[in-house]
Order: structure tokens, then sequence, then C-alpha cells
């Protein structure tokens, strides 16, 4: 059967490994016709816009897409791209799995945690004002009026919701993901501690939906800065864990690092009909151009992608090349080599040669 999938290189190394991704993709025997979109810096420069209205067309029509990262420019310029397509997108799962792979050099053994990070909200919503602004003023004049605790008037604001509704979905979600995959454990992640109000919403409203799961799914809750000190501990005590965005979005790396980095952890973002692939790594700049970074995050991410199209076959064939090239350790990235500085590590390019090689033998 022929897929139409949507495929945004992104900017930075994105071009770089989704080249890679879409041969790997194709050497796997699977009939993709792909739609190709620019995204980010370029796309401003020919468009005048990071994101192109028949970018998200093409998305809502396909109803897949794969990506690959995209910059966001800190403290001015445009919107996140990967934010704005989530939300115009409506695809309020970010899932990351990360599950050690045999051959990464990492003093963690047998981690099999997948992440799943809420979308659409928090302080992720862009809901800000700029410190100075009329608007800022106003805000910070109307919280005064009606807290006992005083913003200090020359603040930024960011505004943190967290919803009944959103916080309900993502539980759920996480449940229902535990049950359909045979996992164990739900972890709601918060800091409600502090937080009672947003954070609190999210704790209460987890525990209300995990009553519904009692007895086929175990549940827990941890506070965030705890679990960062128990997953560099004993990161095998951890199964599926479910949390706000800010905190999926550090606890991702973090997770990223206990199986060797970035170059290894692959992700998706799920609405109820949409899903758009992408590595959990961001476009990181100063390897742009080298062919050297690491293709197997973006090519884990299109394995994802396989499985959610119904290619099952030929995802588990791209996976399990993936798998043996890393573990033969010669024909891997610079970072996957134990000495970062191994002449003998090979490009982009040629990792992914190696991948398809290995699909063929
Ligand atoms: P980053 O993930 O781009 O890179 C951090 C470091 O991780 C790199 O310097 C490199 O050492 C390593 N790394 C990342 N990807 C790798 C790979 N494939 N192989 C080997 N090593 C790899 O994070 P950053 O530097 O904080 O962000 C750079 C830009 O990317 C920022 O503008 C940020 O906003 C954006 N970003 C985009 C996304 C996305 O598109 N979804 C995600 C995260 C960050």
């Amino acid at each position: 059967m022929k897929h139409t999938i949507t495929l945004i290189p992104g900017d930075g190394i994105g071009p770089e490994v989704s080249l890679a991704t879409k041969r790997c993709i194709e050497a796997a025997g699977v009939d993709i016709k792909w739609e190709e979109f620019i995204a980010g810096e370029v796309a401003i420069k020919r468009f005048g816009t990071p994101l192109p209205d028949n970018i998200i067309d093409s998305v809502k029509k396909n109803k897949v897409a794969i990506k690959g990262p995209i910059v966001t420019p800190i403290g001015s310029g445009f919107r996140s791209v990967n934010v704005q397509l989530r939300h115009a997108l409506d695809l309020y799962v970010c899932l990351r799995p990360v599950k050690s792979i045999e051959g990464v050099h990492t003093p963690y053994k047998n981690v099999d945690i997948v992440i799943v990070r809420e979308n659409s909200e928090d302080l992720y919503l862009g809901v800000e004002f700029q410190e100075g602004t009329p608007e800022c003023k106003k805000i910070i004049d109307t919280i005064n009026s009606l807290s006992p605790k005083k913003v200090r008037p020359d603040s930024g604001i960011s505004i943190k919701p967290i919803s009944r509704f959103a916080t309900t979905r993502i539980v759920k979600f996480a449940f229902e993901y535990a049950v359909k995959n045979n996992r164990k454990k739900v972890t709601a992640v918060h800091k409600a501690n502090i937080m009672k109000h947003t954070d609190g919403l999210f704790l209460s409203i987890a525990r209300e939906v995990a009553k519904e799961y009692a007895g086929r799914v175990e549940f827990n809750d941890a506070i965030v800065d705890n679990l960062s000190m128990q997953l560099v501990t004993r990161p095998q005590n951890f199964d599926v864990l479910v949390l706000p965005n800010l905190y999926g979005d550090i606890i991702s790396d973090l997770c990223a690092g206990l199986i060797g980095g970035l170059g290894v952890a692959p992700g998706a973002n799920i609405g109820d009909e949409i899903a758009l692939f992408e590595p959990v790594h961001g476009s990181a700049p100063k390897y742009t151009g080298q062919n050297k970074v690491n293709p197997v995050a973006m090519i884990l991410s299109g394995v994802m992608m396989l499985k959610y199209i119904g290619e099952e076959k030929a995802a588990l064939k791209l996976e399990r090349a993936v798998f043996d090239v890393i573990k033969a350790g010669k024909s891997v990235t610079y970072d996957l080599k134990k000495d970062r500085n191994d002449p003998a590590a090979v490009s982009t390019s040629a990792m992914a040669d190696e991948i398809i090689r290995s699909m063929k033998a």
C-alpha cells in the first residue's frame, strides 16, 4: 500500500538526519510518496514565515508526518515552530520511549521508560507578557489587587495553565498506553507541594483517573526534583511517566542521557487523528552541514512512524538493522564511540549506508 507522508527536514542538522532517515525507510521496502516542505529559518527567508500554511494543510490531509528539528531563537524572534505545529494540529501527546540499546556506552543498563508528556498547555501555551509593556503592567496590577503575594513591577510574566480537560486526556492516554503495551506502572510527575492549583490539579486528576485502572496498572506519583535524583540512581524503578509539558521536556533530555544521549532518543507527537514523528534532539547548530551527527534518533522516530501506519514488518527490519549496526560498533557516529574523538567514527550518511546494507544482508 502506498502512503503519502509529510516530511519536514527542518534546519541545522535536520536535513542531514532527515535524508538518512528517508533513505533507510525507503530501503526497508515501504512505498511512500513524500510531500516535502521547508520550515524554520530557511522558510522565513523564502516565504516570510517559519511555518507556511501549506505545511499544516499537508499534515491535516496526510494525517502522518515526520520532521527534523527546527531552531527556536532564544528570547526574541519567532515562536517555536515545533510548539506551533503541536498546537495547530492538537498533537496533545508527546511520546518518548527511552530504552537501553546494546552497544551504546553508558553506565546505565536495562533502562526501559516511556515518557508521556502533555503537549498542549502549561508554560508552553505561549501566554507571555514582556516586562515594561502596558499589558504586562495591567496583569501585574490585577494580580497584586487579587493576591496577598506581590509581583515586582519590573517582572516579565509567563502564564502556566493546567486544565482538567488536558490533564484528564493525557493521563488517560498514559494508562491506555500502559494497558495496550503491557506496562506495569504509571508515575505522575509534578511539583504539587509548591504549585497547588496547577500541579496540584494535575496530581488530583491523575489520582482520579488511576482509580479506573486499579488492579490493572499500578500508580504512584513523584515530585519532579526527587524524580530527577531517582532517575539517575535507579532508573530501572520507572516504567511509564506522565508529566506536564515543561517537566516532560526536561526529563526527556535527562532520560536520553541515561541511554547514551540525544543521538539515540526518538519521539512522536500524537493527537486523536494525526501523528508527527520527530527526534527528541534539537537542531544542534554547531554541527550543521558537517555530516557528522547521529541519525539514529530520527531513524528510530521513523520506526515508530512505520509501526503507527501499520508497516510493522518493515519497522522491525529497520529497527533490527539499527540495533545490529550499533552493537557491531564499527560504522557508528562519533557519539557512539567509546572515545568521542575516535578517528574511526563514520559520518551521518555512512552510518545510514551501513544500516541499509545490514537490512539487505
Ligand atoms: P540540541 O538537541 O540541538 O543539541 C544539544 C547537543 O546534543 C548538541 O550540541 C550535540 O552535542 C548533541 N546532539 C543533539 N543531537 C545529536 C545527534 N543527532 N547526534 C549526536 N549528538 C547530538 O539542543 P540545543 O543546542 O539546546 O538546541 C538547539 C536548537 O534546537 C535550539 O534552537 C532549540 O530551540 C532547538 N530545538 C528544537 C527541537 C525540535 O525541533 N523539536 C527540540 C529541541 C531543541
